[in-house]
């Protein structure tokens, strides 16, 4: 198991820069998973840890090493790629035999190795096939088993779900949090598929145009997010988003969009000025149905409803202000009806409207 550590490491691409000075601190045996649209850097990042891209500034420290010049075969990282990368002539033990090469173990060893493993991963059944006779689950168990007979200091996985079909992507994605629980190797994993962040990260960094958005626990970027793009970016259905402008009302700090108004709790309204342009986020599901009684209950129009079993998402507008609540699915009202609805007040978030940042 090792550290990693990224400081101020920039990466271009003749004059176009992708990822522009990373700071990132990952602890021994700590998952962490790079998350962010197509295009935002996290795989060049995870490249240049890798030793697959050459870093162009700031250092990559393995287990407190500067690692920047040093081979990826001398790196004590294995990588599992989106694509799987097994050699399609060689069988599911040959696969794994080569990636043991540059070890020089005895046969003994290497056969232990691979026993051991396949065994993890029910792999032994497999052993004599090649890539072909395998089905896609199967080779990514593959991929994984051939980076795990390495016994690798750090894994490095790139969208390693991204070519699976919905159901099998949620059983691997269950196997490889329960291989990290087991070997406790330090991991960064690249996705962008914020369920899978959520899911397997102790620690998720959001990336947007080659910079660090947050870094933070799944809770902590679900309840706390940093700016708007990180609000919207986590969730889904994605946070509902309302510009308003701070007033002083009698009773305290009133929000107000031409759509509707909103006192807020003492401890927010303590945060604005009178006439400060603030958004305001609510997740859907944050959203609820008013109840005989609520105060400061919210009229809305209904013009969608989406059953989802469960639950049901229903898509309100207040003049030209659309959003949506996540409610009980037995508590979804019929089309086009006139509901009232309240936000929960420890679901609303405040961003200032000029910067985006959290307030
Ligand atoms: P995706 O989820 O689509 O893989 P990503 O966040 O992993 O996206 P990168 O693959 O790291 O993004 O790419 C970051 C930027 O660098 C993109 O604009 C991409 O076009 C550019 N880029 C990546 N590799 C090269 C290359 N070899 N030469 C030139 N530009 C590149």
């Amino acid at each position: 198991m090792a550290s990693v550590s990224l400081t101020n490491v920039v990466k271009a691409f003749g004059a176009f820069k992708v990822v522009h000075g990373v700071d990132l601190d990952i602890a021994d045996g700590e998952f962490v998973v790079l998350l962010g649209p197509s295009g935002c850097g996290k795989t060049t990042t995870l490249r240049m840890v890798a030793g697959l891209e050459d870093v162009n500034g700031g250092e990559i420290r393995i287990a407190g090493e500067v690692i920047n010049d040093r081979a990826p075969k001398d790196r004590k990282i294995a990588m599992v790629f989106q694509n799987y990368a097994l050699y399609p002539h060689m069988t599911v033990r040959q696969n794994m035999e080569f990636a043991l090469k540059p070890q020089r173990l005895s046969k003994a060893e290497v056969d232990a190795k691979i026993a051991g493993v396949a065994a993890m991963l029910g792999l032994d059944v497999l052993l004599h096939r090649k890539p072909a006779q395998l089905s896609g689950g199967q080779r990514q168990r593959v991929a994984m088993g051939r980076a795990m007979v390495r016994t690798p200091e750090v894994f490095l996985f790139d969208e390693p779900l991204s070519n699976l079909d919905a159901k099998l992507r949620t059983q691997v994605r269950m196997e490889i949090a329960k291989l990290h629980k087991q070997l406790g190797t330090t991991v960064i994993y690249v996705t962008h598929d914020q369920v899978e962040a959520m899911t397997l990260a102790d620690k998720i960094v959001i990336m947007k145009d080659g910079h660090i958005e947050q870094i933070g626990s799944p809770e902590e970027v679900f309840a706390r997010p940093k700016n708007l793009f990180v609000a919207t970016f986590i969730g889904s259905p994605s946070m509902n988003l309302f510009r308003m402008t701070a007033e002083r009302g009698d009773t305290g700090t009133v929000l107000s969009s031409p759509a509707f108004s909103l006192l807020l709790p003492v401890e927010l309204g303590a945060k604005l000025k009178p006439g400060q342009a603030v958004t305001l986020g609510v997740r859907p599901s944050d959203v609820r149905l008013a109840q005989a009684g609520d105060a400061d209950a919210i009229e809305a129009r209904v013009e969608v409803v989406e059953y989802l079993g469960v639950e049901a998402l229903v898509d309100l507008r207040i003049g030209t202000q659309e959003f949506i609540a996540q409610i009980p699915a037995s508590e979804r009202p019929a089309l086009d009806q006139a509901v009232k609805v309240v936000f929960n007040p420890a679901g609303l978030h405040l961003f200032d409207s000029e910067s985006g940042q959290a307030l």
